[in-house]
């Protein structure tokens, strides 16, 4: 039996990094994400791309011509004129301009699942610049949930809301509240969502990707991974010369799994949602509808905490982030699942008490061992020197002291083994 204990939220509350300075990248136990500055990773991917021999020209797109067979032969641009086409990729964001506009595909609305319909967002200062959080908070307020992700230069907040429950200018002052001094002078930009997705993304010859193909709310930041799904899955089933209806087919079986996916899991949120102070997250709640699957799968976990099968299809969401969001809305505590309860044997607590103390002392060196997060940012931008082969580390002036020896990876001890607790020798209770 494994447990684990996480240190991203410590990490996060301390401004430290999630890896060691000079270590490579995704090798840690534990997992990790980047915050991307939107607008300089597409000017980075301009100039891969450009690079490799791919000619980028900037212009508008006036006009989608169609051949006898529905396919897109032709896009007539503002300035270039006509240019011909053999597969087109849509990527204009929630106006949908050929799957959508041209070619008629209908969207499959998900605003009986999602209340949130609208955000607005702006770009603040660091409160210190030193002290840069190695993470998103999102925070609930009275009809939705802020955004604080912080880059290296700046801060960037949002908040996403309901339109049914807050107009504009209520949602402005609650998030201009929210912001207290770092929002003074500032004026937030609305973005209307258009939440849901395509019935299928590959239609024709047409790939319709990230906003055009489907957008579900950002709680859980899953847009970007959703593009990368989309482009590896594409290039997977990329087509000769034909768009053979199998790659078609199986492409968007498996992408509209994926908007599946992420649906399931950010309702979850709002139906375990335990606020009563604002109608809006009682709607959440009582109102919204939730897919079938989901509904299924709650009924099950009142009588046992989800495992690996109960999750169909997870690039991302799989069975123990369903547990995680359980046990930490403490749903077993408020009566949700009776069943559970009673299938449940007590932790003999010496065991406990063991297993806690070494796993702190364990979370302890992970926290000393990691760069404050500053530092490896600057790491990360070259800013500093590369790392000495012999005890320079003075030179490298980090913000913070420098990172020790590489801690051995946690190992938990004198826990119970499979055997040891099917046999009744030992107990283990989860919660
Ligand atoms: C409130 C909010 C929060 C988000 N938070 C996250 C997050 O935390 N993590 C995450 O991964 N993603 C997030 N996303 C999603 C992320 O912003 C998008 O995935 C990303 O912007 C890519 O979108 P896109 O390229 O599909 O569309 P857009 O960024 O909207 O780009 C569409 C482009 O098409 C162009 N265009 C439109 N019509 C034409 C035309 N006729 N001719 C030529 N060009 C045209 C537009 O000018 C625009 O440049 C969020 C989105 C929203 C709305």
């Amino acid at each position: 039996m494994e447990i684990a204990i996480s240190p991203h939220d410590d990490l996060g509350r301390m401004c430290k990094g999630a890896r060691e300075l000079g270590q490579p990248e995704f090798k840690q136990r534990f997992g990790y994400a980047y915050h991307l500055d939107a607008v300089k990773f597409a000017g980075m991917l301009t100039k891969v791309c450009t690079k490799r021999g791919v000619e980028h020209i900037r212009d508008e797109v006036q006009s989608v011509e169609l051949d006898e067979a529905g396919n897109v032969s032709h896009l007539m641009l503002e300035r270039g004129g006509r240019h011909d086409i053999e597969m087109v990729i849509d990527c204009t964001g929630f106006r949908g301009l050929i799957i959508n506009q041209a070619l008629g595909e209908p969207f499959m609305d998900y605003s009986d699942y999602l209340p949130n319909d609208r955000a607005m967002a702006l770009q603040i200062e660091h409160p210190d610049p030193d002290k840069i959080e190695s993470l998103t908070r999102s925070t609930a307020l009275g009809a939705g949930w802020t955004w604080r992700v912080p880059l290296y230069n700046r801060v960037g907040t949002g908040y996403v809301f309901s339109s049914a429950h807050r107009t504009d200018d209520q949602a402005a002052d609650e998030y201009m509240a929210w912001l207290g001094d770092s929002g003074k002078g500032l004026t937030p930009r609305v973005i209307p969502m258009r939440i849901g997705r395509m019935r299928n993304a590959w239609v024709k010859n047409c790939l319709a990707i990230g906003l055009s193909g489907g957008f579900i709310e950002p709680l859980e930041s899953t847009a970007i991974h959703m593009i990368d799904h989309a482009v590896r899955w594409f290039a997977d089933h990329l087509p000769t010369r034909d768009i053979a209806p199998a790659l078609r087919n199986r492409y968007n079986r498996q992408m509209n799994k994926l908007y599946d996916e992420v649906l399931d899991f950010i309702c979850l949120h709002y139906r375990l949602g335990n606020r009563t102070d604002d109608p809006y997250w009682i709607d959440a709640r009582t109102q919204m509808k939730i897919p079938d699957r989901l509904a299924e799968n709650l009924e099950l976990w009142q009588h046992r905490l989800p495992v690996e099968h109960d999750i169909e299809f997870a690039t991302l969401f799989d069975y123990r982030v369903y547990q995680a969001v359980l046990l930490g809305k403490q749903v077993y505590d408020t009566g949700y699942g009776e069943g559970i309860r009673d299938r449940l044997r007590p932790l003999k607590k010496p065991i406990w008490f063991q297993y806690w103390k070494e796993a702190k002392t364990d979370l302890a060196q992970v926290l000393k061992s990691m760069p404050d997060h500053k530092t490896l940012l600057r790491d990360i931008r070259g800013e500093l020197p590369k790392q000495p082969a012999f005890g320079m580390a003075a030179a490298m002036k980090p913000t913070v002291a420098m990172p020790g020896d590489v801690p051995a990876p946690v190992v938990v001890q004198n826990m119970p083994n499979l055997a040891e607790i099917q046999s009744g020798a030992k107990d283990l209770q989860l919660f």
